[in-house]
């Protein structure tokens, strides 16, 4: 059983975070291209924007929910409504690259640039400084936890404890790959290496998650994306699970910003940035 202080009245907790990638993978592993040939994707990948976004939203709305939104800059840059909307709708947004650059890929300088000019976007749509931080595909270097640390922001990229952790001067707001939608739902073609899981089965491997991890006092931070969860049978995925979660009185649902606040509150003992 896990000893995290809680909140008084609450003995475990949920996070619905929604990475808004929309087509910016596809953009950024494309890049060098001169020719977008690879329409069939992008067209699954318009459907958040369209359509899936909006879906979403609606689902939240009708169990009272604020979830995270993780934003690439430059999906703020061309839907420059959407990180006002979402705020006005009760919901908190956070960072996710510039244009979703994976850690592989990029020089240290090259994601510094990236992390000061989404903030930059950030602060000009939002008039506030974004809290939050998530690495796109869910991999980090020590230089980027220390810009992290540098702007003040949590992480929600790593998975070193079922519960809110510090590693570091970092506030870690930990995912579960065993909770996102991508490694259940995504078929873009038949190169994929997986093939997609039923609906009903996920439903149920996360419904079995979330009491397990309830139960053991843990969060439960599940990962959703614009283009794969606004579907009618994935958010009829969310829309039972949300059902099963606020049966519980006990279980305290936060966003990432409430989440990393309480848990810097309590000064827990953390663990060091692991190195080679
Ligand atoms: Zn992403």
């Amino acid at each position: 059983m896990s000893a995290y202080p809680w909140p008084v009245g609450k003995r475990a907790a949920v996070m619905i975070s929604i990475d808004v990638d929309a087509d910016t993978p596809l953009l950024w592993r494309t890049r060098a291209e001169p020719e977008m040939r690879f329409i069939a994707e992008l067209e699954q990948r318009q459907h958040g924007l369209r359509h899936g976004l909006k879906a979403l939203q609606d689902v939240l709305a009708r169990h009272q929910t604020a979830a995270t939104f993780f934003v690439p800059a430059l999906v703020a840059e061309r839907a420059p409504t959407l990180l006002p909307a979402l705020i006005s709708a009760g919901h908190e947004v956070g960072l996710h690259g510039y244009a979703h650059e994976t850690v592989r890929e990029v020089s240290d300088a090259e994601f510094t640039a990236a992390l000061e000019r989404s903030i930059r976007i950030f602060e000009a749509q939002t008039g506030k400084t974004p809290r939050g931080f998530r690495a796109p595909g869910w991999e980090m270097t020590a230089h980027m936890l220390a810009e992290i640390a540098r702007f003040g922001l949590y992480d929600s990229s790593l998975a070193g404890l079922d519960w809110p952790y510090t590693l570091g001067k970092i506030t870690e707001i930990p995912i579960s790959w065993a909770r996102e939608d991508t490694a259940r739902f995504k078929l873009t073609g038949l190169a994929d290496r997986w093939p997609p899981t039923g609906p009903d089965q996920v439903l149920a491997e996360w419904i079995f998650d979330y009491e397990a991890t309830a139960a053991d006092g843990g969060l439960f931070v599940l990962t959703l994306h614009d283009w794969i969860a606004g579907r009618p049978a994935q958010l009829r995925v969310l829309d039972a699970l949300l059902s099963r979660i606020r049966a519980d009185e006990a279980t305290w649902i936060a966003t990432g910003a409430a989440l990393a606040e309480y848990h810097r509150a309590q000064s827990l003992p953390g663990f060091a940035v692991p190195h080679r």
